[in-house]
């Protein structure tokens, strides 16, 4: 296989480039902040002149970026992956964007001859860190075998959706569950606490029926329970993905009540304090600052 180009090292993006770089695929890698270029330059990757060197030098060219607009401009953009691809080349777009913008992307890449497969990720940082991620992919059958090494090289659980644009629309699906759950696990342990209940008991009641779920159950003893709230998954990218849940709700003519008080509550968080940098499990600490109780840890 030829070089791989990789644009965006954030939170999950440098851990996947990590492991391709460990597990010997060729690197070409961009971000706009210097730090986590060195880092994988470090773990022998190029570090890319910009979107355009990177599409230039790359045979598949992977985006794992923040936000709809962010694709949009490095793939859609000019002077991006589009503009400088050739054809035969492969774009895999890795970031939970809005459903539209996937479909953009996967008429421009055609219209190019250029193939194009939606790999969003599921499951934590530490997975992206341990190479155990789960994809969730769109894509032509032949366009997903031949993403299907590198996938393999980050995650190890991988499923085709659908054509292009189902793992993105798969994602939104996915994500609505798993931030709505810490929207209601913030809650539900902020009203334990302000009934004075011991929070292992609590939780033990909780793991021993059916009010388990993943985010209180795997995530959250790892993170705001012991006291971290670094990210993780950002509370303004659970914003993000919130908004776009509810959005393309919206268009599928699907009421979401409880979607939308989810997102607004996700909003007030961010503007109140600082929360939109913490981990979305640090919703338990805002529901409890709105509670005026203190915050539970184990
Ligand atoms: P992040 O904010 O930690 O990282 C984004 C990276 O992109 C940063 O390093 C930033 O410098 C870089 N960047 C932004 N705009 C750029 C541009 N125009 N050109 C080059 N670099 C640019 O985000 P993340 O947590 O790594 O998430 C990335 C995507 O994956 C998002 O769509 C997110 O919703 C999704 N996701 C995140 C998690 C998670 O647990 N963090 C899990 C699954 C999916």
């Amino acid at each position: 296989m030829g070089r791989i180009g990789f644009i965006g090292l954030g939170a999950m993006g440098r851990p996947m480039a990590s492991n391709l770089a460990r597990k010997g695929f060729a690197l070409v890698v961009h971000d706009m902040r210097r730090e986590p270029v060195e880092a994988l330059a470090k773990l022998g990757a190029t570090a890319g002149n910009g979107v355009a060197g990177v599409t230039h030098a790359s045979e598949i060219v992977v985006t794992m970026l923040p936000d709809s607009p962010d694709v949009e401009a490095a793939a859609l953009g000019p002077g991006g992956i589009l503009d400088n691809a050739k054809p035969g080349q492969m774009l895999m777009d890795m970031s939970t964007v809005d459903p539209g913008t996937t479909d953009k992307l996967a008429a421009a890449a055609a219209k190019k001859g250029v193939g194009f497969v939606d790999a969003p990720v599921g499951r934590l940082v530490q997975h992206a860190i341990e190479g155990k991620s789960l994809f969730m992919v769109g894509g032509s059958k032949d366009d997903v075998a031949r993403v299907r090494p590198l996938l393999e090289a980050m995650g190890d659980t991988i499923y085709h959706c659908g054509p292009a644009g189902a793992g993105t629309r798969t994602k939104l699906v996915n994500n609505y569950l798993a931030i709505f759950h810490c929207v209601l696990n913030a809650e539900a342990l902020a009203f334990a606490t302000a009934l004075k209940l011991d929070l292992k008991t609590t939780l033990d009641v909780i793991y021993g029926t059916t009010a388990v779920n993943g985010q209180n159950k795997v995530n959250w003893p790892n993170k705001v329970l012991k006291g971290d709230t670094t990210p993780g998954f950002r509370i303004a990218l659970a914003h993000k993905d919130a908004s776009l849940i509810t959005e393309a709700a919206r268009k599928a003519g699907v009421p979401m009540f409880v979607g939308v008080a989810a997102r607004e509550m996700l909003g007030q968080a961010m503007r109140t304090g600082d929360f939109a940098d913490k981990d979305f499990s640090a919703m338990l600490d805002y529901v409890c600052q709105q509670a005026k109780v203190n915050p539970p840890r184990l």
